[in-house]
């Protein structure tokens, strides 16, 4: 391993990452979900998109060894292990400060929205589209009348899945802060990004 990034419970932390390059999104302590994105460095509005992804694999979520694909159709992340249960969420948009409004919390709640836009600006990159996520560990099984169950996740501690980078890009994790729905078991906790190349 490279580089070990310590995500902080309901914080947001992120890598610029080669083409080559493995990196392993780490649920520290268990059933905690994490919201994956990735943006061409060359020109962050080319992103790994879920709608184009769902077209190129034909499912709901890549297989291990499948590619996420960007707004332009072009391979960006390659799922190469993952010790997780396997279920994972290309669905639902990233929760944000209007969706905890919904929710009914009344004062500022972090968000994963805010995570990525705080990193992206880190980097310089502020003026980054905020695409829908892949929401790794996010256990949200559509049922068989078409709606949508938010289950906790069925992470262990330690689990993780690795990608690999098909293309130059940032990549951002944000531990979802989510504690109002069960997704995290209504206990978000910290997660890690792990930079496996040089
Ligand atoms: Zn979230």
């Amino acid at each position: 391993m490279v580089q070990r990034i310590e995500v902080p419970a309901r914080e947001g932390r992120g890598a610029l990452v080669q083409a080559g390059t493995r990196f392993r999104a780490v649920d520290v302590e268990g059933k905690q979900c994490g919201d994956v994105f990735a943006f061409c460095a060359a020109n962050p509005s080319e992103f790994a998109s879920a709608e184009h992804t769902r077209v190129s694999c034909g499912r709901l979520f890549p297989r291990i060894g499948e590619q996420f694909v960007t707004n332009l159709r072009r391979p960006i992340l390659t799922i190469v292990e993952d010790t997780s249960p396997g279920k994972h969420d290309m669905l639902v948009a990233a929760c944000d400060p209007t969706r905890y409004q919904l929710l009914g919390v009344q004062s500022w709640h972090a968000s994963c929205q805010e995570n990525l836009q705080k990193v992206m600006s880190e980097f310089g990159r502020a003026d980054i589209e905020v695409p829908q996520p892949i929401n790794v560990f996010t256990n949200i099984p559509v049922l068989g009348d078409g709606s949508l169950d938010w289950r906790p996740a069925l992470t262990r501690p330690g689990d993780s899945i690795t990608f690999r980078a098909e293309l130059d890009c940032y990549v951002v994790l944000s531990a979802c802060p989510q504690d109002i729905v069960a997704i995290n078991d209504k206990n978000p906790t910290r997660m890690a990004l792990e930079v496996l190349d040089g």
